[in-house]
């Protein structure tokens, strides 16, 4: 049995779209992730308003504007810890953090490795096109070296962060990468992120035509290469996800080196909310303590030797 609310019959996509026409400039790869993710609520059998989609501030915070579910549209980079106590207050809910590079690993990245080492119960889209759009061409924390921005007319000196080492590092157990040109592979990689019981983490390669003119649809169409069909790789090894891992920005460094996208990673093991529940159904066995408990919990609290 499913962890998540599932509807009786099945909606179409279309169901999930609100009345809201994207602002998005023609061509953006965040389209292909509304649709995709429309598509995986379809056939999750999703119950709109059981979903509840948090996100930031950028291009791709938007994207929950666009369907049809519970949204808040919180602050640059703290849509995780909102998404953090929704899903602790109610988890019966299906949350999904919709998000962007720079929104994700700038300015909110501090919240991601305690999202992911506590094994939180929701979904992180995170829609990596390598620029700030939103604020009109700056790098971001993705964006190659060399890659010319606004403030970088000589091209960034930074080194790219990996996502996907990042998210492994941190302990998340669903780590994957996806590009929004494979709508197919996309929606695949999304259900099976929601599915997943605990913390996962999708990237989505989606490019911005309007002011990335590096990491375009044409550059990843023949570089992108299937990591579990193409090359075998078995998700639950993690040793050998981190080793793929390292190599996801080779591209960056070797023109012909193969862009990544597929499952790195994936592992069923306790979340959060499990060992909520354990604590809760300790202390609520307690109905009258005793001076005697009391002092009890109060041992248990002082500085032990490991
Ligand atoms: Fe998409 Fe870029 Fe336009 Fe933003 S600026 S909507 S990311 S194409």
């Amino acid at each position: 049995m499913a962890h998540f609310q599932q509807l009786e019959v099945q909606l179409k996509p279309a169901d999930y779209r609100s009345d809201i026409e994207p602002t998005w400039c023609p061509g953006c790869g965040d389209f292909s992730v509304v649709a995709a993710c429309t598509k995986a609520f379809s056939e999750l059998k999703l119950p709109p308003e059981n979903i509840v989609q948090v996100s930031g501030i950028g291009c791709s915070s938007r994207a929950p504007l666009f369907m049809k579910s519970y949204s808040v549209h919180t602050l640059h980079g703290r849509a995780l810890p909102v998404a953090v106590g929704i899903k602790l207050a109610n988890p019966n809910l299906t949350v999904i953090v919709q998000t962007g590079d720079g929104d994700l690993f700038s300015i909110g990245s501090g919240h991601n490795p305690h999202a992911a080492r506590r094994n939180i119960d929701l979904t992180v889209i995170c829609m990596d096109n390598q620029i700030y759009g939103l604020t009109k061409n700056q790098v971001s924390p993705t964006s190659r070296e060399g890659l010319y921005g606004s403030l970088t007319p000589y091209g960034t000196i930074d080194k790219p962060l990996n996502p996907i080492a990042t998210m492994l590092a941190y302990g998340a157990t669903f780590v994957a990468q996806t590009y929004s040109g494979n709508p197919k592979h996309m929606t695949e990689v999304i259900k099976q992120a929601i599915v997943h019981r605990g913390f996962s983490f999708v990237n989505v390669l989606s490019p911005c035509p309007t002011f990335n003119r590096v990491d375009t649809f044409k550059y990843y169409k023949s570089r992108t290469k299937d990591i579990n069909k193409e090359l075998g790789h078995d998700p639950t090894d993690y040793s050998k996800a981190l080793e793929l891992a390292f190599h996801d920005l080779d591209h960056y460094y070797d023109p012909n080196a193969p862009v990544p996208i597929g499952i790195f990673f994936k592992k069923e093991t306790e979340t959060y909310h499990d060992r909520v529940n354990a604590v809760k159904a300790r202390y609520k066995a307690v109905d009258k303590p005793t001076p005697e408990l009391i002092q009890s919990f109060v041992d248990a609290c002082k500085p032990k030797a490991i």
